[in-house]
């Protein structure tokens, strides 16, 4: 699980254990992914800030109680009591972490300091044209999304990432293409998908409940004839799977993932219909650096931990 209590102050981010947030006030939600909300059920009883479409999938998954979930925009600054009289508040600003839908990052100021948590984000320079970032704050402690925090972890932009995936479903123009994906992120580039090779992208009824509160273009259906293009989970593109899809139609999987990269073993080498492509909603390791160069904080704590990415997972190594 990847949330913290805050030390010395009575909020958590993305931490759901009641028993151990005896002296916690305000929980915080960066998105909705699931190594961020597990503890999270119909019966959380403490209130949650995060973003608007957060909050509907958050509602619409977990079954929590409209009235404990208290939305905040993007961009905007809003003061917040710490304790019950209100005499002691802080500022929380939101930014867009350009993660997934709903993932912002939180700029929290109050006695304690300034302290910068990120979720997971993909880093833009233009994160830094907002103003209270413009403003050079100094910033304490930064809770940093160190998913590829090492040297190796290079990869290109998103939009040439799509390309390299337009590129392999144009050089396979017959073929059916499974896309293995989480259950959320990436939506944009399904629509740009749709859009280039006019074509519905078949996805399961559950996947299409959560784009439809998403409010996306409408390109998605349930109905496995009506496009060449579907949705999978990452774990269904097995060699078996794609030996029974391939004795239905020519069939090519593509997964849009920088979780590979870097690492000695190569999966799927011997699957030449298995493409993998470094489609990364993470920082590659260049762009982190540039991020902690400008924002400058004088500490930085690694939001992953664990052994999620192996030896990077943990690593700040080469900051
Ligand atoms: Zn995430």
């Amino acid at each position: 699980m990847n949330g913290c209590l805050i030390p010395h102050t009575p909020f958590a981010v993305d931490f759901w254990k009641s028993r151990q947030s005896d002296h916690t006030r305000l929980f915080f939600l960066t998105h909705m992914h699931a190594d961020h909300t597990s503890g999270l059920s119909p019966s959380w009883k403490h209130p949650i800030y995060c973003s608007e479409i957060t909050a509907k999938l958050l509602i619409h998954k977990f079954d929590i109680a409209p009235a404990l979930v208290h939305t905040l925009e993007v961009g905007e600054s809003r003061m917040l009591p710490l304790d019950e009289t209100g005499q002691e508040t802080m500022t929380v600003t939101v930014f867009d972490a350009n993660h997934c839908p709903g993932a912002v990052m939180f700029l929290f100021q109050g006695y304690f300091g300034s302290i910068f948590y990120t979720g997971d984000f993909r880093y833009s320079p233009e994160m830094f044209d907002h103003e209270v970032l413009a403003n050079r704050p100094s910033i304490d402690v930064l809770y940093l999304d160190n998913t590829y925090c090492s040297p190796e972890c290079k990869f290109p932009s998103r939009a040439q990432a799509t390309q390299m995936i337009k590129d392999i479903i144009s050089r396979h123009p017959e073929h059916d293409i499974v896309l293995g994906m989480t259950m959320l992120g990436k939506e944009d580039m399904l629509v740009e998908l749709a859009k280039t090779f006019q074509t519905w992208v078949v996805v399961t009824p559950q996947r299409l409940e959560t784009l439809k509160l998403l409010e996306l273009p409408n390109v998605f259906t349930t109905d496995p004839e009506a496009g060449r293009i579907r949705v999978a989970l990452k774990y269904q593109i097995t060699r078996k799977n794609m030996e029974r899809w391939n004795q239905e139609r020519p069939t090519i999987a593509i997964l849009p993932s920088a979780l590979y990269t870097g690492l000695d073993g190569k999966p799927y080498a011997n699957q030449p219909d298995v493409h993998i492509v470094p489609y990364s909603d993470h920082s590659s390791n260049g762009e982190l650096h540039d991020f902690v160069s400008r924002l400058k904080p004088r500490s930085i704590i690694p939001v992953v931990k664990g052994t999620s990415r192996g030896v990077f997972g943990t690593s700040l190594q080469g900051r």
